[in-house]
């Protein structure tokens, strides 16, 4: 599809790579229908219809692909068993995300190279640092992808970039098939979205799957993790351009083709001459804001790739300094009589709450939300030693508390049930009451905030918020 002028293209779902995909279409000329069951955008659709975009919303306007559509490009969330995806499939109509029509759009000559970024926790602060080191070094570049900014406001934009730096989910790459990255990384694979495979018994497997798609066709650097094999494991399979290379990161000393750690600082032993001895140092440790290990490794797998395409190594300690901490992220938001409030509302799954509770010695956990399928029996049982008691709330509660009753039944647990977002005020109540001088109480609920709140960040300011409160009058009593 190189004829945009006579392509006929239905866009599924109206979020926000959506509206993105459908104004791009019409600016190259073609006819484009786009369907949504909810009808919550109205705002959107009343700017798509002056561009002579086709807008259907509500119930049933999914149910079935328009007989002439040549092609399909899909919202990430909506599953492959969606009727309407399904009838493309039946009918060999090709069915893309907003990463794939981006590629599309600007393929072969016109396009910056991406650096892309996967793994089930990490790839916010990871392409936030990596945009920040390109910066540094004078790269005309944008963070995008499902960080929030659609690709495709990017490539079609009248500034011109040198390179992208390109956040993925599993849903974005499940979508994506001729995309070739200049460099990828995957931080690392644990369990999360299972529910998005649809109760498959191979469902992890399947996740991990889409993941190793961003390594497919790349021309240049392929990172992995060094602490998760199965990282390594998805290089060895992938199917790169020939020349390209298999590139580790490491809090431990780096081996020829790592990045890693000497000491405090950050070096490189990939992108130097490979004598054996030659190391170059890229940043101080203490350059990484917050520091924690699991952000050092976001810095090493950003410097990895920033260092694939050249950006010279002070601009990769520069690029670090200058970075704008994203928010919600083990984020302390009070400290009032020796008690320490964290948000950590982006922990949307256990392997994220697991970084936030490491560094922790004694603290009460607020969780819940929507546990998207996924386990919590090996987190409660690492860290429920370290729990001074915990508060469970959201859809999934009942799971949670199950977990801490089987491998932490010390801990005393508050179970919340009711459904309305009132009910975080009450649970920082809760933890108040059962934290002792000393320990941290932690908003790291290792679930989707979706069943309460508009987002993690509503989440998070929800609990913020009531932190404030309670604070406020612990301060004056
Ligand atoms: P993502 O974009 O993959 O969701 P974020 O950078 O937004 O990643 O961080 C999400 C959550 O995961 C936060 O709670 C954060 O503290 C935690 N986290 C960030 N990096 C890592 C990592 N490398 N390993 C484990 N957890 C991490």
């Amino acid at each position: 599809l190189s004829d945009w002028p006579s392509a006929k293209v239905v866009v599924a779902g109206l979020g926000v790579s959506g509206f993105a995909a459908a104004d791009g279409l019409v600016s190259l000329g073609a006819q484009v229908t786009v369907l949504d069951e909810s009808e919550a955008h109205a705002d959107k659709a009343d700017l798509l219809e002056r561009l002579d975009v086709t807008v259907r919303l509500g119930k049933g306007t999914t149910a079935a692909l328009p007989e002439d559509a040549d092609l399909v490009v899909t919202s990430p969330g909506w599953r492959p068993s969606a009727p309407l995806l399904r009838q493309a499939a039946e009918r060999g109509v090709p069915v893309w995300g907003e990463t794939e029509l981006a590629w599309r759009m600007v393929q072969p000559d016109r396009a910056a190279p991406w650096l892309a970024v996967t793994g089930t926790n990490g790839k916010t602060t990871t392409t936030t640092m990596l945009a920040s080191m390109l910066t540094a070094a004078g790269l005309r570049t944008a963070a995008v992808g499902n960080i929030g900014r659609p690709i495709i406001e990017a490539v079609l934009d009248d500034e011109p970039y040198d390179v992208l730096a390109v956040e993925l989910s599993s849903f974005q790459l499940h979508w994506m098939n001729s995309v070739r990255m200049h460099s990828a990384a995957v931080l690392n694979l644990h369990p999360d979205h299972l529910e998005w495979y649809e109760g498959a018994p191979d469902a992890f497997d399947r996740y991990v799957a889409d993941k190793a798609r961003i390594y497919e066709g790349l021309t240049h650097s392929a990172v992995y993790n060094v602490a998760e094999p199965a990282t390594e494991r998805l290089v060895e399979e992938a199917d790169v351009t020939e020349g390209a290379r298999a590139i580790g990161f490491t809090l431990g000393t780096p081996g020829l083709s790592m990045v890693g750690v000497v000491d405090d600082l950050i070096v490189d032993r990939a992108f130097v001459s490979q004598r054996r001895d030659s190391a170059l140092e890229l940043a101080k440790v203490s350059d990484v804001v917050p520091f924690a290990p699991h952000n050092v490794e976001n810095a090493l797998a950003a410097a990895a790739l920033a260092r694939s395409f050249g950006v010279p190594a002070r601009a990769v300690s520069q690029g670090l300094r200058d970075l704008q901490v994203p928010q919600h992220r083990i984020q302390t938001v009070a400290q009032v009589d020796d008690v320490t409030w964290v948000d950590d509302s982006k922990a949307t799954n256990p392997h994220a709450a697991d970084a936030a509770m490491r560094a922790q010695e004694s603290f009460v956990w607020i969780a819940g939300g929507q546990a998207k399928g996924v386990s919590f029996d090996d987190l409660v049982a690492r860290h429920g030693g370290r729990m001074r008691g915990a508060v469970v709330l959201g859809v999934d509660r009942a799971e949670i508390a199950e977990a801490l009753a089987r491998h932490a039944p010390q801990v005393p647990v508050h179970v919340l049930d009711n459904p309305d977002t009132g009910v975080m005020e009450e649970a920082v109540r809760l933890a108040g009451d059962m934290a002792r001088p000393g320990d941290v109480v932690l908003l790291s609920p290792g679930c989707a905030s979706l069943d309460m709140f508009t987002g993690y960040a509503d989440r998070g300011e929800v609990f913020a918020a009531a932190v404030e409160r309670l604070t406020r009058r612990i301060d004056e009593e």
